[in-house]
């Protein structure tokens, strides 16, 4: 894929020092339809009806020809960012040693724009509201990042072993891996990672190797995001309330079920600029 090539050994930016970069792959969407069409004996056809596949494959979670797709990525990020990534089984790793390398003097320093609010709804998360003094704020964390490490130095300096003098280094330090992972499970990290409920800086990443699956693999990112990055899921009772909605009828759902349901379909309305019908309660009900 010459958009693949061409993002090979190229370090994509990601936060103040991090990156993604694409190290290789294997295979693509040819390699997606050959392997679904391996029991008919036929490999590709038509770009039209290859597409056909790749999208019925997707819709139907026919998902074992997306592991026939490899990508070996090599990624810079901040530990924090790490503790969250490795949770994702699917993949294989290999991480620097702070047991056997020095940890570099490199600690990730949010932008003040990004030092926001405890968010009140969701207590995983961070309002829009930047907190008052952010400047401030990012440069009492870079002075106590720089203490630390001067704490480290000092620790390997009276001869401790690397790997005690590493234990106070703070969750903003720098580590980096190589991470093998199929493309089933690249989208299915994606889908998780990628999504507004993830932390913005693990986002990042996850926008970062998007860019290659997508230069990989271009028609199976597209049915990704038509089928799964771009859907939104409703339960059975919010499947109830938007027959309601569709009929001209009032929701049945209250309180937070019906609360979800609004933010679901308001993320509906902003994806496709639908407007809001007029309330469907009769004046007086
Ligand atoms: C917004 C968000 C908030 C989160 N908050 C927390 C949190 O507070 N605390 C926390 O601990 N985690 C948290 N997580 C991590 C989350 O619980 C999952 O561990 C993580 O997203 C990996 O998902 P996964 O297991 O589906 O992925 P993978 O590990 O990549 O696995 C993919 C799929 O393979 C199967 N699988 C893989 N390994 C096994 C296995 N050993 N046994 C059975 N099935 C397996 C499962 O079907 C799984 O869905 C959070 C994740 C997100 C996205």
């Amino acid at each position: 894929m010459p958009e693949a090539e061409a993002l090979i050994d190229q370090e994509i930016p990601v936060l103040d020092k991090g990156f993604v970069r694409l190290v290789d792959y294997l295979g693509g969407d040819q390699r997606i339809v050959q392997s679904a069409r391996v029991s008919y004996g036929a490999g590709t056809k038509s770009y039209r009806e290859d597409r056909g596949l790749i999208h019925y494959l997707m819709r139907n979670e026919h998902t074992s020809p997306f592991e026939q797709v490899v990508l070996t990525f090599h990624a810079k990020m901040p530990v924090f960012v790490a503790r969250q990534w490795v949770r994702h089984r699917t993949a294989r790793l290999n991480e620097i040693s702070g047991r056997y390398s020095v940890m570099r003097d490199e600690f990730y320093v949010p932008r003040p724009e990004d030092l926001r609010g405890q968010s009140i709804d969701n207590k995983q998360a961070r309002s829009d509201e930047v907190v008052p003094g952010a400047d401030a704020l990012a440069q009492a964390i870079q002075e106590e990042q720089g203490r630390s490490y001067k704490t480290y130095e000092t620790y390997l300096g009276k001869g401790l072993a690397r790997e005690v003098a590493r234990i106070n280094l703070p969750l903003s330090l720098y580590t980096e891996w190589y991470w093998q992972i199929d493309l089933h499970n690249l989208f299915h990290f994606l889908h998780l990672r990628m999504d507004a409920h993830a932390q913005y800086e693990i986002r990042v990443y996850a926008e970062a190797m998007a860019r290659c699956a997508q230069a990989v693999a271009p028609l199976a990112y597209e049915a990704f995001e038509e089928h799964k990055l771009g859907a939104v899921k409703f339960s059975q009772s919010e499947c109830a309330a938007l027959v309601a909605l569709l009929e001209g009828r009032e929701p049945e759902l209250v309180g937070r079920p019906r609360a979800l349901f609004e933010t679901k379909v308001a993320k509906l309305r902003a994806a496709h600029a639908v407007e809001a019908p007029e309330d469907p309660t009769p004046p007086g009900d």
